[in-house]
């Protein structure tokens, strides 16, 4: 029998909630949202839009905008910037491309020598910006002379696209290394600029995102010595604060528009938690039946029930075990159905993918196992069932997999199944995060010193720098340029600031490493390089004896070249996985915010971060049992970066119950619980973020637990975790006394990331302490400074 129904939000019985409830699973079962549906709101279009342009959208059978998009493009018509942050399938593009091709097309026939508009479109990804021409090209426009411009893009062509393109698109990479620093040869281009259009802009998040805040000042700057003023209209899925994402990454005012006024069919989303299985883990832990393994079972009970279903899965493994583990489970059935479950890994060839589309929507394939690769390139809309293995990380990723579901006017289904840790624990317990308003913040530091120091080289290497500039990029900008000059890469003059060296300063730069240069991962019998690690977890992860993954493929790690920055593997298939054990030492340089919750105190700065990898542990595959340790021989490194940390007394927490004997156990277990909850709140995952905890500080002199940025400098996450302190340590709190494990389980205080080995930890002990930290906080957050 199933247990009682638990409740759902419109009392309509929802047919296909029966499927996955079927089978004895209606326990797992922790809430079912049901979205109803919404009519949309159509608004005509506004007396200035290109008729032409109009006819195009009429032809492909838009026939008025939404009121959202009206709304954007009114104020981009305006000359406001502005940020359209609503749900997947609203129309975003629409909303931009109104106003930007309006002013295009206003321009054509008209006589030589004007000043010619143009625009700028900015994607994230080679593929989203292909996306978006093609979607150019189906309108038909007379006169619009669309390129894309990046690295493919062929020398002839990128002539062309420099002088006589209307409207380039591109990425930030590009704009970067090739745009700004050849402006000369943009001169046309950029004098007659009028638009920036910045896509899926919650992209440009952490280090990244401060990168491509410094590029997009550096086009502003550069784009006003051509005498251009653009307009900024940046695009974003849902998320908290879209203004103030927008306005830290472009450095302008904002306004956003955030109403969803398209139509959406019924939705109901289940929240759904895998059973605990005893033991098997990490000193005996239990560990959750997998989040795969349960989504398999979902989507072959789906795929026999007729249901057309699209499973998400982290990895490139992961598909191929859930879609093999479906099919198998079909084939006990009824062995016609196993044919109708594919995988799809990405990477495929445009046919391939076509094929894949046809057969999805033609219904001769009923399932198919993804991983987020589906999330741009792949068109596929109106399944009925939606299948997430795990959080993907973001609420934006959610409601973009889950917008799949739902063909026009017919019910869909979403289900989210909790993998095994902290955060999604806390999530499947907790729907008013999953479907109240967004806290997750898109954070990123726009002042970090080491990602800005050398934007301002490139800046000056553009074009002189000089005191009004200074302003847009900040208040240390004057402070670094100084030491710019003292280190030889900038010379002063009269006239500003220049670039001092023979070199490309823009080749100084990587927009998407952490600052510490790449190690590149070579495989020892082919010389093929299979990827790139980041300096900063290479002793980690790419050490003598790692398992290393690379799409869905394992190797073992036979050498690590510190000097050539090479990690040398070979392809293995060993039954066991690796994880490193290092120490690491924080100390405290500098405090710049400070609050006291009586003796608690909570403290925002600078920390000095040094971590050495010790050894490595060898744990069979599945279960983690450990099989062996061996010692490494690596230096130790150090990071200078932005930090959060709390202090409490020994005696308070003697008062709460925490004796000093069990002090490191509680600290440990509340520190690894935090780190894994702060993504509820910042957009980062786990591993942006690292942690320390000891019962006796020599920085504070007290029991401590530090949070820290993973990056030199900081990227913004340390800083978001101490201006919501107090959620953060409640939604802390709720993960953990939400396990139902009796001594702590991946799904609460255990770390996959622990240098430590996961010891000690003491579960009662951190709800604890958590529990007399929040006694302590003030009672209403909005009353917590900054
Ligand atoms: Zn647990
Ligand atoms: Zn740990």
């Amino acid at each position: 029998m199933l247990s009682a129904p638990p409740p759902w939000t419109d009392g309509r019985p929802v047919p296909l909630l029966d499927v996955v409830r079927s089978a004895g699973r209606g326990d797992r079962v922790r809430h079912v949202e049901v979205l109803p549906q919404r009519q949309g709101e159509l608004v005509p279009w506004p007396d200035w839009a290109d008729p032409e342009l109009v006819a195009a959208w009429r032809r492909i059978g838009v026939d008025r905008p939404w009121r959202h998009q009206a709304r954007v493009a009114e104020l981009a018509h305006a000359g406001r910037h502005v940020v359209v942050a609503t749900g997947t399938a609203s129309g975003k593009s629409l909303a931009y491309q109104l106003p930007v091709l309006s002013d295009l097309r206003a321009d054509v026939g008209s006589g030589v020598g004007v000043r010619r508009p143009t625009a700028l479109y900015l994607a994230p990804t080679k593929a989203l910006a292909a996306d978006q021409l093609a979607a150019l090209d189906a309108l038909a426009l007379p006169g619009l002379r669309a390129a894309t411009y990046d690295g493919d893009t062929p020398p002839e062509e990128r002539r062309w696209v420099r002088d006589h393109a209307s409207y380039v698109l591109t990425n930030p990479d590009l704009l970067h290394h090739s745009l700004l620093p050849g402006h000369e040869h943009w001169a046309r281009f950029l004098r007659g600029l009028r638009y920036v259009v910045v896509d899926e802009c919650h992209h440009y998040r952490g280090v990244f995102g401060s990168h491509v805040g410094a590029v997009l000042r550096r086009l502003r700057r550069v784009a006003a010595r051509y005498g251009a003023d653009p307009v900024l209209i940046l695009a974003s899925a849902t998320v908290s604060e879209p203004a103030t994402h927008a306005s830290r990454l472009t450095g302008l005012d904002v306004e956003s528009v955030t109403e969803d006024a398209s139509p959406r069919g019924r939705t109901c989303v289940v929240l759904w938690e895998p059973p605990l299985l005893p033991g098997g883990g990490e000193h005996g832990a239990p560990t959750r039946r997998s989040a795969g393994t349960e989504t398999a079972d979902l989507l072959a009970d789906l795929v026999s029930g007729g249901v057309r279903t699209l499973a998400f899965v982290r990895s490139r493994r992961g598909v191929e075990t859930v879609a093999a583990t479906a099919r198998r489970l079909l084939a006990e059935v009824d062995p016609s159905l196993s044919q109708r479950v594919a995988a799809y890994r990405g990477g495929y060839l445009p046919e391939e993918r076509r094929a894949l589309e046809r057969d999805l929507r033609s219904g001769k394939l009923l399932g198919v196992a993804t991983t987020n690769a589906l999330e741009l390139g792949v068109d596929v809309a109106g399944l009925d069932a939606v299948l997430l293995a795990g959080w993907p990380g973001r609420r934006a990723s959610l409601w973009q997999q889950l917008g799949r579901a739902g063909r026009a006017g017919q019910e869909a289904l979403g289900v989210l199944v909790a993998a095994d840790d902290p955060l999604d624990t806390y999530l499947v317990h907790h729907p008013e995060a999953v479907f109240g308003p967004p806290v997750e913040q898109t954070v990123l530091d726009p002042d970090n010193a080491y990602v800005l120091a050398p934007h301002l080289a490139a800046a000056a290497a553009e074009l002189p720098l000089t005191e009004a500039d200074l302003p847009m990029f900040g208040p240390h900008a004057r402070a670094l340029l100084d030491e710019l000059v003292t280190r030889g890469v900038l010379r002063r003059r009269p006239a500003g600031w220049f670039w001092a060296r023979t070199d490309r300063a823009s080749d100084h730069v990587d927009l998407r490493g952490s600052g510490g240069g790449v190690f590149r991962v070579v495989e020892q019998n082919t010389g093929r390089v299979l990827g790139t690690v980041d300096a900063a977890a290479a002793d980690r992860s790419l050490h003598q004896g790692a398992v290393y993954v690379h799409q869905g493929d394992t190797y073992l790690v036979r050498r690590l070249d510190l000097d050539e920055h090479v990690g040398l593997v070979e392809a293995a298939a060993p039954d066991w996985t690796t994880s490193a054990r290092s120490v690491t030492d924080v100390r405290l340089l500098d405090t710049e915010r400070s609050t006291c919750w009586g003796s608690v105190e909570v403290s925002f700065g600078t920390a000095r971060v040094t971590t050495q990898v010790v050894s490595f542990l060898r744990r069979r595959l599945g279960t983690g049992e450990v099989l062996g340790e061996e010692p490494l021989d690596l230096p130790a490194r150090a990071l200078t970066t932005k930090a959060v940390w709390w202090t409490a007394p020994t005696a308070a927490l003697e008062a709460a119950g925490v004796a000093p004997g069990d002090l490191p156990g509680a600290l440990h277990a509340a520190e690894h619980a935090a780190i894994g909850l702060l993504p509820l709140l910042a957009t980062c995952d786990r591993w942006d973020v690292g942690g320390v905890s000891t019962a006796l500080h020599p920085d504070t002199g007290q029991p401590t637990v530090v949070v820290h940025d993973g990056h030199p400098g900081g990227a913004g996450f340390a800083e978001r975790g101490h201006a919501v302190m107090v959620g953060w340590l409640r939604a802390t709190e709720q993960a953990v006394s939400a396990c139902e494990c009796s001594e702590g389980c991946p799904s609460c205080v255990q770390s996959p990331k622990c240098g430590n080995g996961n010891e000690p930890l003491d579960k009662a002990g951190a709800l604890r302490l958590l529990r007399m930290l929040l006694a302590a906080a003030p009672r209403d957050e909005t009353a917590d400074p900054d």
